[in-house]
């Protein structure tokens, strides 16, 4: 099984690796390596993009994660026991790390200030959405969400990532923020992903006491290691979902 490196230290853009397997797609070919820092498609996230080169440079035009990582390049790709080397586009990553963490500040905000718990997300290099149960929002909230928004920022809060055995999340983890029983059975570890300050916590290490941090749920994507590398967020927009249902759209402006 490919180490999904990039759950660990989302900061490298660079590293070595062995192939394990290539699939023969065509035109392009789908390569497993031993390791990885690149982020495979999945919780409202984009696949980095980038290249592997070896005896030659393959662009990476996509990565998936079904039962293994599988990074989709163009012709032939390496051959199998290469050890390759794997360069992440790191504008696109830097810009997805920020979008996510500020959708967990948003789904936060939206929870505890509107009752409207999020029910879906996608975010991009250049902007994102968050769907949640709400029934509509006027431009004062609006307004409302994106002063509250920078305030986050500005706070300069930690963000740290660790795993929790299923049990003790199922016990320790607000529903409301984490669906654990979407799940599927086979996953015992969970990731946490903490913002804000906690009793004796190390940084992406040690989990840290529930009651005394801002928001805490099971996510599996690439972070900022502080709410204040996030930039300035500006909520561009709404729209409705259906019934019971917003749409509300932001963009993040460096500073
Ligand atoms: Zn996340």
């Amino acid at each position: 099984m490919t180490d999904p490196l990039y759950l660990g230290d989302p900061t490298v853009r660079e590293f070595e690796a062995r192939v394990e397997r290539v699939i023969d797609d065509g035109d392009a070919a789908r390569v497993v390596l031993d390791a990885t820092h690149f982020y495979p498609e999945g919780g409202g996230q984009p696949a980095d993009r980038g290249a592997l080169s070896g005896s030659e440079n393959w662009p990476v035009r996509d990565v998936r994660k079904t039962d293994e990582i599988y990074h989709t390049v163009e012709g032939e790709g390496p051959t199998v026991g290469e050890r390759v080397v794997g360069e992440i586009d790191r504008e696109h990553r830097a810009a997805h790390m920020q979008y996510h963490t500020a959708q967990h500040l948003l789904s936060a905000v939206l929870l505890e200030e509107y009752d409207a718990p999020t029910t879906g997300n996608q975010l991009y290099a250049d902007h994102a959405r968050l769907d949640c149960a709400y029934e509509r929002f006027t431009d004062e909230d609006l307004d409302a969400l994106e002063t509250r928004m920078n305030e986050l920022v500005g706070a300069a809060m930690d963000v740290r990532w660790y795993t929790l055995g299923r049990e003790r999340a199922q016990t320790e983890l607000d529903p409301e923020r984490t669906r654990l029983d979407l799940l599927p059975e086979s996953i015992t570890e969970i990731r946490i992903v903490e913002i804000g300050d906690g009793i004796g916590s190390t940084p992406n290490g040690e989990p840290s006491g529930p009651s005394t941090v801002f928001d805490r749920v099971a996510c599996a994507g690439t972070h900022v290691s502080n709410t204040a590398e996030i930039g300035r967020v500006e909520v561009t927009g709404r729209r409705t979902q259906g019934s019971d249902e917003e749409r509300v759209e932001f963009v993040l402006v460096d500073e």
